[in-house]
């Protein structure tokens, strides 16, 4: 079967046609979130007339959705008005197409479980480093969703009760000492850059420094493995996928490898770490694998 897939996020709406997980007509454009939730529809409605020849259409959205009515639960500002936004119906109405619509993070860990890095696996758990830190878990195949569509918000899990605070308004989420932005800010902070700096920057003055990485890069990955910790006593996954642009250096994946074996109990030392695989098509990919299994 031929799939529409679409990934709308905070920043850009990706698009293309998807045949068993692989990607054709790729499209990238701006969200221009700021233009508010109806706009940034409008937008997505007249993407699709651009399309043809396909049997299904697979949406992946930042916020809460629940996928059985195709509808956004809970958006944050990062596109105004998103909230409420019934997505499947509005898209069914137009197109007589059937949809399927899923949370971003679940579609790509969606993708990444029966295309990328978890081929062949039945059950893991998804992080995605970048502002914050996203979260997905996947068993015997299947996403699990909690009761209210939010599960795997892993980063505002707890690892520095009563300290630093959250966006979330509690103190000490992960999120504020593991995600890129913390690395950033924790670099800045013990490099005195003011400003500017991103990931691979860091890493190229890594390479001219090696103070980089004991003062900002192994701190900020015993952050990670403390959040890592607890998600592996919790769910006794035998694989964790990390993804965002800074876990593609494979100096993150064999540090957290080689640090967490002895911080972890025993029968749980058979998990593997591996980074995501399909980048920036992995939305796409996943909401079209969700289109064709939708009943
Ligand atoms: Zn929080």
């Amino acid at each position: 079967m031929r799939m529409l897939g679409i990934d709308i996020g905070g920043t850009n709406i990706k698009s293309g046609i998807v045949v068993d997980g692989v990607v054709s007509g790729f499209h990238e454009m701006p969200t221009e979130a700021f233009q508010g939730g109806q706009t940034v529809m409008n937008k997505v409605l007249r993407l699709i007339t651009k399309y043809n020849n396909y049997n299904r259409i697979g949406i992946s959205s930042a916020g809460q959705i629940d996928p059985a009515t195709g509808q956004v639960i809970f958006a944050t500002d990062n596109i105004p008005g998103w909230t409420g936004m019934r997505i499947k119906q509005i898209i069914e109405q137009k197109f007589a197409v059937p949809t399927c619509v899923e949370n971003d993070v679940n579609a790509a860990a969606i993708a990444e479980a029966y295309y990328g890095a978890g081929k062949g696996k039945d059950s893991m758990v998804c992080l995605t480093f970048g502002t914050g830190i996203g979260g997905a878990i996947v068993e015997q195949g299947k996403l699990y969703h909690g009761s209210a569509f939010s599960a795997g918000e892993f980063g505002h899990i707890t690892i520095h009760g009563g300290h630093r605070d959250c966006t979330c308004g509690n103190k000490g989420c992960y999120e504020v000492y593991a995600s890129t932005k913390a690395l950033i800010n924790l670099a800045e902070e013990k490099l005195g850059i003011s400003e500017g700096l991103n990931g691979r920057m860091l890493m190229a003055l890594a390479q001219e420094n090696e103070r980089v990485y004991t003062d900002v890069i192994n701190p900020w990955l015993d952050e990670v493995i403390l959040g890592l910790r607890t998600l592996i006593h919790v769910f006794n996954p035998s694989l964790i996928v990390l993804g965002g642009g800074i876990m593609e250096q494979s100096y993150m994946l064999a540090y957290v490898q080689e640090h967490i074996q002895r911080q972890i109990m025993p029968n749980f030392r058979n998990v593997e770490f591996l980074s995501a695989k399909l980048g920036n098509h992995a939305g796409i990919i996943g909401a079209a694998h969700l289109a064709v299994k939708m009943e």
